[in-house]
């Protein structure tokens, strides 16, 4: 007979998709766009898989790619890393994230989270044998602060991951909660594991800083983005992972035996889409603030109390006082009588501290949020 496994919780976005295909819902929940991505990148990648970019790329990932992330940080960032020894390709900042954690975390160590957080984060640190000690961020602000972190980092404490910015919350880390965060990370000589997939995607001219830049951060920093929110490109699955040498090489022992590689062409396509200039991030950025815009002021015309985002494709609305037990209660009943499917921001806390939230992806054409918010009026 087999043993009986400790079983992996089930993904939200996964519970959340099937409900929305089950009711022939809107899907504003996994947040993906409905815009197909820059048509250029996709006919590169395209081309490039039928002319014959087919077999296994180099383990580390295609030499030009890694070439265009280092000039492609050090253009938008400021950031100086040595595309050989400090930059390698993943399948997604999904596996970049899971890598990181196997290939850093021995069993027993401490790992420091931020509440919420991005839902892969607390089983991927369990299963690499993590202890999660997490920081609840609440809303509004979701800001750090000094007496949270003392009472979390310790002299077991291993690794911090931050995401930033913050999926769901919609929020960005500035320089002060950085410094904050790089302090306690210096005095405990801790390992700071950064998911910036969202570096690119920041609203009303705010600013990314990568936790990289920090004094005393640049050897302790594993940053991780992603083509997929940089070119509206989610299933493309194309990752990367920047790391001063002596943690890439340690990483990359991990990648190795997880994926080893990612498909040759996208690779292709993403290392030419790197380039492009600042008018493509300008217009995706304006276009993404557009749709935020408009489901915002309709869901405030319905009556919802939204939250402002900074970044992100996800708006947040407080069902405070809507009739429901909870956010999750909201989410079964917007999905199953009204036709539109959310994420219920309690599946981004281990212990649900956080249950009057529910989130809502932006990143869709006009007439699909026009299509959610005439559904959603019969909900207030
Ligand atoms: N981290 C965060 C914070 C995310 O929001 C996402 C996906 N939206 C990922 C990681 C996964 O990225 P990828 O699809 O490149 O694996
Ligand atoms: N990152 C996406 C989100 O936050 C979902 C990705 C996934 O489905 N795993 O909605």
């Amino acid at each position: 007979m087999n043993p009986v496994f400790a079983d992996l919780p089930t993904t939200v976005f996964e519970t959340m998709s099937r409900l929305a295909q089950a009711h022939g819902a809107v899907n504003l929940g996994q947040g993906f766009p409905d815009d197909p991505g820059p048509a250029d990148i996709r006919e590169r990648g395209a081309r490039a898989l039928v002319s014959g970019w087919n077999q296994y790329p180099p383990m580390m990932g295609l030499p030009v790619l890694r070439e265009s992330v280092a000039a492609h940080y050090a253009r938008h960032q400021g950031l100086d890393l040595d595309p050989a020894t400090e930059v390698m390709v993943t399948s997604g900042a999904t596996e970049a994230l899971a890598g990181a954690l196997l290939a850093l975390i021995e069993p027993g160590d401490e790992v420091v989270l931020f509440a919420p957080m991005y839902d892969a984060y607390l089983p991927l640190v369990r299963r690499a044998g993590g202890v999660p000690r997490i920081v609840t961020l609440r809303p509004p602000a979701f800001r750090l602060d000094e007496a949270a972190l003392a009472e979390v980092f310790t002299a077991r404490t291993k690794l911090v991951l931050l995401n930033n910015p913050l999926n769901p919350a919609a929020t960005l880390f500035g320089q002060a909660d950085l410094a904050l965060l790089a302090r306690f990370c210096r005095c405990f000589d801790v390992v700071a594991l950064c998911d910036e997939v969202w570096e690119h995607v920041i609203f009303d001219g705010g600013r990314h800083v990568p936790l990289m830049s920090l004094p005393g951060m640049r050897e302790r920093t594993v940053k991780v983005g992603s083509a997929g929110k940089i070119f509206s490109l989610t299933g493309w699955k194309v990752g990367f992972v920047m790391a001063d040498a002596r943690l890439m090489r340690v990483l990359a022992k991990a990648h190795q035996f997880l994926t080893f590689t990612t498909p040759p062409n996208l690779q292709e396509a993403v290392a030419y889409g790197l380039d492009k200039d600042d008018a493509y991030f300008e217009g995706m950025r304006a276009g993404y603030a557009r749709s935020r815009d408009r489901l915002a002021s309709g869901l405030r015309r319905l009556g919802f109390s939204v939250l402002p985002a900074q970044a992100t494709w996800f708006l947040n609305v407080d069902v405070t006082g809507l009739g429901h037990a909870d956010d999750a209660a909201f989410c079964e009943t917007l999905v199953a009588t009204h036709g539109v499917a959310a994420i219920p921001v309690s599946a981004f806390y281990a212990d649900a501290a956080v249950r009057n939230l529910v989130r809502l992806c932006f990143a869709k054409a006009d007439a699909t949020i026009d299509a959610a918010l005439e559904r959603m009026a019969g909900v207030m």
